[in-house]
């Protein structure tokens, strides 16, 4: 399947927030305190080129998140993190160079409602947006707010996407699933912990799967290491779902595609599966039968 990591710019964050220092309130203290940054990391999206229609995953960051401005200033999150986005990283222009227009999307599916993962939603005026109804109702509103989601005022004002429920469909290690094509070769995984809504897509690809698993961690060796963020709504939860993804990975070759990992790019081109790791006692547990294919499917829209 052709599937395109699409650089919509960079972030920085505090090296506390990439990887969490402490635990409970310390833990977000300390990501906002820090003086330490990473690099400029990349902000990806995907488009898959799937025979029943372009499938999004993201939406990327907005040109206009580079002015401070944009964002709830209140917000303490906001001395730890920075982004850069030209107006032509945005992931309309960049569908446009791939020669993919609004009219080849079937369906945008957002992992989660960040500001760089729903920055550039305004570019999806007449599609199907879906993201868990969880997600919805923790993202918005002045709580949302609080809660992180900086620029959710910026969401656009037609924004109104279609809520789906993952269903108790075990695929392998997740404990719930939800089909999205009708070939049912993606398939919609939970991947609590950064969110609570937060959703992966996962695309068999015969003797492989890829994972396009939104800010379930910042890179790779991190999930290897099961280290949660500084910024997470639950660091236990973002922990589990590193061990389940472990325990898929080891299952079936999974490669493993996260947002702001610099490695996402060479990964997703040279299909680098994810590395076998010893596993620990809990993830074998997690791990339990091998993989089996979801039936449950996403309904067709009214
Ligand atoms: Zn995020």
């Amino acid at each position: 399947m052709k599937i395109h990591a699409i650089q919509t710019g960079t972030v920085a964050v505090t090296a506390a927030w990439r990887e969490g220092v402490g635990h409970g309130k310390r833990r977000l203290f300390n990501t906002i305190t820090d003086r330490h940054w990473t690099q400029p990391l990349p902000i990806y999206a995907y488009a898959m080129e799937h025979p029943e229609g372009v499938i999004v995953v993201d939406t990327g960051e907005a040109a206009r998140a580079s002015k401070r401005s944009y964002f709830a200033r209140w917000h303490p999150g906001l001395r730890a993190f920075r982004e850069w986005v030209e107006p032509e990283q945005e992931i309309g222009p960049q569908l446009r160079r791939l020669g993919i227009t609004p009219g080849d999307v079937r369906w945008v599916v957002m992992t989660h409602l960040h500001t760089d993962h729903a920055g550039g939603l305004h570019h999806f005026t007449d599609n199907e947006i879906l993201v868990t109804r969880t997600e919805l109702e923790f993202a918005s509103g002045l709580r949302g707010r609080a809660r992180g989601y900086v620029a959710n005022k910026h969401w656009p004002e037609w924004f109104s996407p279609r809520t789906v429920e993952l269903e108790p469909d075990p695929l392998g290690p997740f404990p719930r699933s939800l089909r999205l094509t009708s070939a049912g070769d993606v398939t919609l995984v939970p991947l609590p912990g950064h969110t609570p809504g937060q959703i992966g897509v996962l695309v068999d690809e015969g003797d492989q799967a890829v994972l396009m698993a939104g800010d379930s961690s910042y890179t790779q060796e991190l999930m290897l290491r099961g280290k949660a963020d500084g910024v997470g709504a639950d660091e236990e939860a973002e922990r589990l779902t590193h061990e389940r993804i472990r325990a898929f990975a080891a299952a079936t070759p999974t490669v493993y595609l996260v947002a702001h990992d610099p490695e996402t790019g060479t990964r997703l081109a040279e299909r680098q599966p994810v590395p076998a790791t010893q596993p620990s006692r809990a993830s074998s547990a997690a791990a339990g039968t091998a993989p089996s294919r979801s039936s449950s499917q996403v309904p067709s829209a009214s």
